[in-house]
Order: C-alpha cells, then sequence, then structure tokens
C-alpha cells in the first residue's frame, strides 16, 4: 500500500467507537478521555505513517491496548516516585528530604482521624497549633520561642516584615545571597518593606562596617548563611559573637538566617562548619531561622526560633496566618524533632541524616549485590561498581563531598542518551548522571525499597530497541 492509500486506510473514531471490542474494553473509563486518548493514539499512527516508519495498520485490539495505556498516563498523578540515583542527598528538585518512620505514621495519623491540631485536650477548649511544635523546639533548643511557617523563605519574609518594615536591615554584601533561582535576599528584603543597607565588600566585611552602619533607624541586624557557596582565600566574614555584642551595645535585635542550621554535630562530614541553630541560640542570637526539609531531614517548613517578645509579635502579625503550616506538616515535624532527643535515635532514624552518614562499606556492599543481580539477570548491559563523590545538596555543606560507591552502566543496544531517557520515562523513572559514556548511579541516595523496581526498571528500558 501506497503511503496515501495507508493513511485513508485508518480507521475513523467513530467507526471504533461502535465497535464491541471498544465498548467493552474502556466502558471502564470516563467517556470524554477514553476518546481524546484514541484521537491521539491514531494522530500518532498518521504521523508515523507520513514518516515512513509505520508501513501498516496496527490490528483494532493493538489501537485499543495502545489507548488504554494513555489513558492510564493521562489519568495516573503526575507527580511520582523516583530512585534517585543522583548521590545528591538533599535534592530540591526530587523533593527534599525523605521522612523518618515515625513522621510517615504522624502524616497517616492526621490524615485518616480528626486531631487536637487547635484542641486544647486539658481544658476542653480552643488551642494553639503551635505548641505541639513549640514544646519540643523548646526541649531541644532552649529558645524561649518559636514559630513554625510554610518555608525558610516564609520565615525570613516574616521577620523581616514583623521587625523591620519600613526600617533599616543591615547586613553583609556578601551574604545577599541567591539560593535556588527564586529565592534572592535582597527581593525578599524589599518585598517585606524592609530597608536594605549593605556593607563591607563581597569578600571581606568587618564588626566596624556593621557598627558605622547603625543608626536611629535601625531595626535589625541581620547575618545570612551562604549556604551554596564558599568564598575561599582573601575573605573575611563577621563573626556571631561579634553580631551580638555589637547588638547589645546599640542595642539591636541580631537575626542569623541559618539556612539549614543543624540541631546536632555532624562531624562526621563537615569540613567547614555548618551553624548550630542550638548554639547560636545559646550565645545569645535574638532570632534564627532554617528550613525544616534541609538538613533537619522533616517536611517542607520554615522555623524560627527566638526570644519570646519577637516570636509573639511575628505570630501577631497577620501575614503569620498566609504563611501557616497544615496539619500534616506539624504532625510530621513534631515527630521528626521528637527523635533529635537522642542522638543515635535521630541518626539511625533520619534518612537524611542516614545517608548523610551511612558507611562506606555498606554501600560498597550494596553496588556490589545489585551490580551482581543485574549482570546475572541482564545481558545487554555492562555493569561496573565504581568509588564515587556524593553531596549534601540543598544549598548546603557545598564542597563537602561524602565518599561513596555506585555502579557505572554501558549499555550494548543503546546509545548513553537514549538509554538515560528511557529510564526517565520508566513507571518509577530512574535518576541517574552520565559520565564518560557510562551512565552513574550513586548507592548513597538509593534506598532499600529501590533495588527491585531498579533492577526491573533496567530490564525495561534495555528490552526494546525503538
Ligand atoms: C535554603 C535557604 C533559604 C530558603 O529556604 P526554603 O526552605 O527553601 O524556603 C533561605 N535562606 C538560606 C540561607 C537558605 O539556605
Amino acid at each position: 500500500m501506497t503511503d496515501k492509500n495507508l493513511l485513508r486506510a485508518i480507521p475513523k473514531v467513530d467507526e471504533i467507537l461502535k465497535q464491541r471490542e471498544w465498548r467493552e474494553t474502556v466502558a471502564l473509563y470516563p467517556q470524554g478521555i477514553a476518546k481524546d486518548a484514541l484521537r491521539l493514539v491514531l494522530d500518532e499512527l498518521r504521523s508515523a505513517i507520513k514518516k515512513g516508519v509505520v508501513h501498516s495498520i496496527p490490528s483494532l485490539a493493538s489501537i485499543i491496548d495502545a489507548t488504554k495505556t494513555r489513558i492510564n498516563l493521562s489519568t495516573a498523578p503526575g507527580i511520582k516516585r523516583v530512585i534517585n540515583g543522583t548521590g545528591v542527598i538533599i535534592h530540591t528538585n526530587l523533593g527534599r528530604s525523605l521522612l523518618a518512620q515515625s513522621a510517615i505514621e504522624a502524616l497517616h495519623n492526621a490524615a485518616c482521624h480528626y486531631t487536637n491540631l487547635e484542641y486544647d485536650l486539658d481544658k476542653g477548649e480552643r488551642g494553639d497549633r503551635y505548641t505541639h511544635c513549640t514544646s519540643i523546639l523548646k526541649r531541644l533548643t532552649h529558645a524561649e520561642g518559636s514559630l513554625v511557617v510554610n518555608n525558610n523563605a516564609a520565615a525570613v519574609y516574616l521577620v523581616l516584615n514583623t521587625l523591620a518594615e519600613g526600617k533599616e536591615v543591615i547586613i553583609s554584601r556578601g551574604e545577599l545571597i541567591e539560593i535556588g533561582g527564586s529565592f534572592r535576599i535582597p527581593d525578599v528584603m524589599k518585598k517585606s518593606g524592609a530597608i536594605l543597607r549593605e556593607v563591607g565588600t563581597t569578600n571581606r566585611t568587618y564588626r566596624e562596617d556593621y557598627e558605622k552602619a547603625i543608626q536611629d533607624n535601625t531595626a535589625l541586624l541581620m547575618k545570612a548563611h551562604t549556604s551554596n557557596y564558599r568564598i575561599k582565600g582573601f575573605f573575611h566574614e563577621i563573626s556571631a559573637d561579634e553580631l551580638i555584642d555589637l547588638g547589645k551595645t546599640y542595642n539591636k535585635p541580631i537575626y542569623f538566617d541559618t539556612g539549614s542550621g543543624l540541631l546536632i554535630p555532624l562531624l562526621e562530614v563537615s569540613i567547614h562548619h555548618e551553624p548550630s541553630n542550638i548554639e547560636l541560640i545559646e550565645k545569645g542570637i535574638d532570632i534564627v531561622s532554617f528550613s525544616g526539609d534541609k538538613l533537619l531531614g522533616a517536611p517542607q517548613a520554615g522555623i524560627i526560633l527566638g526570644k519570646a517578645p519577637y516570636i509573639e509579635a511575628m505570630k501577631k502579625n497577620p501575614l503569620a496566618r498566609a504563611l501557616r503550616p497544615d496539619k500534616f506538616t506539624l504532625s510530621a515535624l513534631e515527630s521528626t524533632l521528637l527523635l533529635y532527643l537522642d542522638r543515635e535515635q535521630a541518626i539511625r532514624e533520619i534518612p537524611t541524616l542516614r545517608m548523610i552518614l551511612e558507611d562506606k562499606n555498606v554501600l560498597l556492599k550494596r553496588a556490589r549485590r545489585i551490580a551482581r543481580k543485574v549482570s546475572e539477570r541482564l545481558k545487554r548491559v555492562t555493569v561496573s561498581v565504581i568509588f564515587t563523590d556524593a553531596e549534601v545538596g540543598g544549598g548546603t555543606l557545598p564542597d563537602v563531598k561524602i565518599p561513596s560507591c555506585g555502579i557505572a552502566l554501558k549499555p550494548h543496544t543503546h546509545s548513553i542518551e537514549s538509554f538515560e531517557q528511557k529510564l526517565r520515562a520508566l513507571p518509577v523513572p530512574v535518576i541517574g548522571r552520565i559520565e564518560k559514556d557510562t551512565l552513574i548511579l550513586d548507592m548513597r541516595t538509593i534506598i532499600a525499597e529501590d533495588e527491585t523496581p531498579l533492577i526491573d526498571g533496567l530490564e525495561t528500558a534495555l528490552k526494546d530497541d525503538t
């Protein structure tokens, strides 16, 4: 048949709709969705014939099969589980931190049952949704007060708007950072109504620079952790101690956006010190804020710790209501924080910490086990165990590489680019990175439950050559 005749032979939508096979199989789906999917399948067939890649009309059964696949695709949730083989632990694009089991149970509880979210069980009256997290935060950090908001960007915004609207905030030029493309400290400051007073230079800022800028209209002395970059060499920043001293001398509050900050020391990996939120509060910083889903290993949230009057003022700000977290966040955050009562327990149960500190030999065993299974089961790929460098990610500990292990895959029947693309198109997509004609999967971010779908996925990706 010529292409023209072939095109004419494509069955019409209306004809297919009348067929018994169609009615029986797609009756299970909403009408409109099924018809749209069928149209798409026939459109694809048409363009495949025009391109000369299809030379015959498929059977009705296979058209219906293809339609069902399309329907399933178009009705499945867009947010899918993926396998993170990148070795970047707090991967912002892949959802940052995984949650501890107890946090998952808290989410489940909050989803399935009514809770005392805002109900005081002792008094039998309306309560405060923040008390749950506040009491554990107080035990852990000894901060007088705390407030949880939607994320750390919201925290920065709320702190500045509450304490410095229409007034000046002094910050070092070297700390006017951008995080992840859409969060820039100077932009958030502007929106909050605070007036930015930048001091020092990009690489060197001293106590005197802050001191000279202090005046009556100064509301806040601010410091931001340069989470995702590091200036090396000819560099000086104002220390927390100097800031505290300045604040006391001039009676101005100090705010430190630690970005991630730590609640427990991670000396094993931190070459450069991540600021310790607890230490800063103990030293007398008035306010700190940090993310829930970075090094804390909790859900997305912004945690503000500080002196009681400042926290009270923020709670009263009408914006607090707009930035407030929901019951899921608060439940999962509280459960994660409770794990920090015991450092060993935190490291054992919080996936982010566990991944950062996992012994390399455990990863080596995992890599060897997966490599062995792959080479036993799959013939169209060469697999080898390699040493890699994993990263904490999420804009934390930017130059800390964590020694890790992975597998390198070299497909025989696909180009490396098409293999990588096929892995991304799997029902459980596998995300790795290409390095010198091999696809690398780092074991530090691959969890036990990933092993079976990973190997099944590799098999599927290597199966057909189209
Ligand atoms: C990550 C980060 C933020 C933004 O926090 P989100 O929780 O992503 O909103 C703000 N400041 C610093 C210093 C950060 O590292």
